[in-house]
């Protein structure tokens, strides 16, 4: 099986409102695309290892927005067959 973790930044207490914008939109996105992420694999498990559980880590960023992480997987294999996109 597979979880779907969301890393979202954390609120600026800077008055920088450029700054804060950006968190917020980060962090919006970052958990809209992890309900997407978590429809479209919850199906999904390794053939080889489908007892072991695997992580993809959708983390809030302020430059990419979005980064995704699949390296808490069981195996190479089965992290590339996962395809996910970040739209933009
Ligand atoms: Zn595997």
């Amino acid at each position: 099986m597979i979880r779907v973790e969301t890393r979202l930044l954390p609120n600026s207490s800077s008055k920088d409102i450029m700054s804060s914008i950006t968190t917020q939109a980060a962090n919006a996105a970052a958990k809209e695309f992890a309900k997407t992420v978590e429809a479209k694999v919850k199906t999904f498990k390794c053939e080889k290892h489908p007892s072991t559980g695997s992580t993809i880590r959708i983390i809030a960023d302020k430059k990419e927005i979005i980064k995704i992480d699949k390296n808490s997987f069981c195996c190479k294999e089965f992290a590339d067959s996962i395809q996910i996109n970040v739209k933009r």
